[in-house]
C-alpha cells in the first residue's frame, strides 16, 4: 500500500533508471534529510548511505561551509556564464585549481554540468582536433563492455552495458567495445591477472588492425570501473594497454567521474592505477555533489588543435549555458578547499585497509562469488553456486533483493546485475564502516535464506 507521496510520486515522476512497470506497486524510498554518512526518509528512519548517493557525495551531509559557499556567491553573482568573451572568478579559480592538480600536463579546463555532457564534449572534442589535425578518418572510440560514461547520446553509446543500447537506436556506429577487464568472470582456467591483462592488451590491438588505425582515434575508461559493477582492473592492466595504444597514435580518456576526487585515496584514480591519460572527465565529487558540475581538462596539444581550427573557421561552437556557472564553480572550489584543509584524502587511505578488510570478508558468504573493491569501493558479486560462479536466475533479482533487505536493515546500496554495490561518503569513521558491514552481512544472511 502506498503512501499518498509515494502515490503523488509514481503518478507524476518518471523515474531514471527504475523498472517503471512495478515501480507503481513497490512505490519509492522517499528521503527527507542528511546527516554526514545518514539520511532519512520522510518517516523519520535513518540510513546509512552505503553508495554516497550515486557514488558522489564524497563529504557527506550538513556542510554548512558548502551552503554558505552557494549562498554568498548567489547573493553576489548567481548567474554569469562563459561565452563571447565573458568570465567571472570563480570559474577562473576552479580551472587554475584543476589545472594545478590534474594527472596530465593540463592547459585548459572545459566546463559542463555532468559526468555525461563531459563525455560527450570529449567525443566532440576528439572529432573536432582530428578534423583539425587533418586527420578525418581517424574518428572511432573504444570503450569497454561494462564501462560507464553517461546516458546522453554520444556517451550512451560509450557505455558499454545493454539497457543504455536497447532500443534507444545506440550505440552510434563510430564507437566501438573492447573486453572488459573482470579477472573473476573472464579469465581463462589458470590465467594469472597479469596474463590476463597481456592477453587483453593482444585483443585490443587486434581489434584496432582490425578496425584499421588510421580509423581509431580514442580509448576511453574509468580507471575503476563504477556503474558496470565495480570492476577493479587486473594487475599490469593499463601498463600492458598503454603501449597498444601509444603504437597506434590513440589518445587515452581518463574517466575519473567516480574516481576522481579522493575515491581511491590520491586526488585521481589514474594515478593509483599507472593511467597517463591525455584529457580527463570530472564531475561528481567535485562539488561533493551538492551542485551540479562537471569538467574536461585538456592538454596543450588539443587547446593549440582547438585554436588553430578557430584561426580557420572562427568560433568554437561548443558550450552550455552553465558551463562553469558561478555557484557551481564556487562550491567546487570550497569542496576542493576541504579536501585539503581536513586532509579527507589521507583519512580515506588510513580507513581504506578496514572497509577493504570487512568487504573482502563477505568472499566467505555462501552466496556471495567475489568481493571486490579497491579504494573506498567494492562489490560482491551474488551466486546461485560459488563453485562453478553461476549466477542466481536474471528474473529472480537476487541482487535487487538483497539491496531491499539492506534498505530494510537501515542501509543504502544499489543493485548492478548480479552485483551489490557499496561506495561510501568519504569522511566515513571506522565505527560507522563496521556498522555498514553489519547491516550488509544481515542483509545477506536474509537474502540466503530467501534464496534456498
Ligand atoms: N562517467 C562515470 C564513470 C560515471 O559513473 C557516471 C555516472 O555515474 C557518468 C560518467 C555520467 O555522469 P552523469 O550521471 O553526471 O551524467
Amino acid at each position: 500500500m502506498l503512501t499518498n507521496l509515494q502515490a503523488r510520486d509514481v503518478a507524476t515522476v518518471l523515474h531514471p533508471y527504475s523498472n517503471l512497470a512495478t515501480l507503481p506497486e513497490q512505490g519509492t524510498l522517499i528521503l527527507e534529510r542528511g546527516q554526514g554518512v545518514f539520511v532519512h526518509d520522510v518517516d523519520g528512519k535513518p540510513y546509512i548511505e552505503g553508495m554516497a548517493g550515486l557514488w558522489c557525495n564524497s563529504l557527506g551531509h550538513g556542510r554548512e561551509e558548502l551552503v554558505e559557499a552557494a549562498a554568498e556567491q548567489m547573493r553576489r553573482l548567481p548567474f554569469a556564464h562563459l561565452f563571447t568573451g565573458k568570465s567571472h572568478d570563480p570559474a577562473i579559480a576552479l580551472a587554475e585549481k584543476l589545472k594545478e592538480i590534474a594527472p596530465m600536463e593540463a592547459a585548459k579546463v572545459f566546463f559542463c554540468s555532468s559526468g555525461s555532457e563531459a563525455n560527450d564534449t570529449q567525443m566532440k572534442l576528439v572529432w573536432y582536433v582530428n578534423n583539425a589535425l587533418g586527420r578525418p578518418r581517424k574518428k572511432k572510440i573504444i570503450s569497454r563492455i561494462k564501462a560507464y560514461h553517461g546516458v546522453t547520446i554520444a556517451s550512451a553509446s560509450l557505455t558499454g552495458l545493454p539497457n543504455n543500447h536497447i532500443d534507444f537506436d545506440l550505440p552510434l556506429s563510430s564507437v566501438r567495445h573492447a573486453a572488459c577487464p573482470h579477472h573473476w568472470r573472464f579469465a581463462h582456467e589458470g590465467e594469472s591477472e597479469a596474463e590476463f591483462s597481456a592477453r587483453l592488451a593482444a585483443e585490443l590491438d587486434a581489434q584496432i588492425e582490425a578496425e584499421g588505425p588510421e580509423t581509431v582515434a580514442a580509448f576511453i575508461a574509468e580507471p575503476v570501473m563504477g556503474a558496470g559493477g565495480v570492476i577493479v582492473p587486473p594487475e599490469g592492466y593499463f601498463a600492458a594497454i598503454q603501449p597498444v595504444l601509444e603504437k597506434h597514435e590513440i589518445m587515452l580518456i581518463a574517466d575519473e567521474v567516480i574516481c576522481g576526487f579522493g575515491r581511491l585515496g590520491e586526488w585521481f584514480g589514474s594515478s593509483v592505477l599507472g593511467m597517463t591519460p591525455d584529457t580527463v572527465s570530472v564531475a561528481k565529487a567535485l562539488t561533493s555533489s551538492y551542485v551540479p558540475l562537471g569538467a574536461v581538462i585538456i592538454p596543450d596539444w588539443i587547446d593549440d588543435a582547438l585554436k588553430a581550427q578557430s584561426a580557420k573557421i572562427g568560433v568554437f561552437g561548443h558550450g552550455f549555458t552553465y558551463s562553469g556557472h558561478p555557484v557551481a564553480a564556487a562550491v567546487a572550489l570550497k569542496t576542493l578547499e576541504i579536501y585539503e584543509r581536513e586532509d579527507v584524502f589521507s583519512h580515506v587511505r588510513a580507513i581504506i585497509p578496514q572497509f577493504q578488510r570487512r568487504l573482502k570478508a563477505l568472499a566467505d558468504h555462501p552466496i556471495v562469488g567475489e568481493a571486490r573493491g579497491i579504494g573506498l569501493v567494492g562489490a560482491v558479486e551474488l551466486v546461485a553456486d560459488k563453485r562453478t560462479k553461476r549466477s542466481f536466475d536474471a528474473r529472480r533479482a537476487a541482487a535487487a533483493k538483497a539491496v531491499a533487505l539492506a534498505q530494510d536493515e537501515g542501509l543504502i546500496v544499489r543493485a548492478i546485475g548480479e552485483a551489490v554495490s557499496i561506495c561510501p561518503p568519504l569522511v566515513i569513521s571506522e565505527a560507522e564502516i563496521d556498522e555498514l558491514f553489519d547491516r550488509l552481512a544481515r542483509a545477506l544472511d536474509r537474502a540466503e535464506e530467501w534464496a534456498t
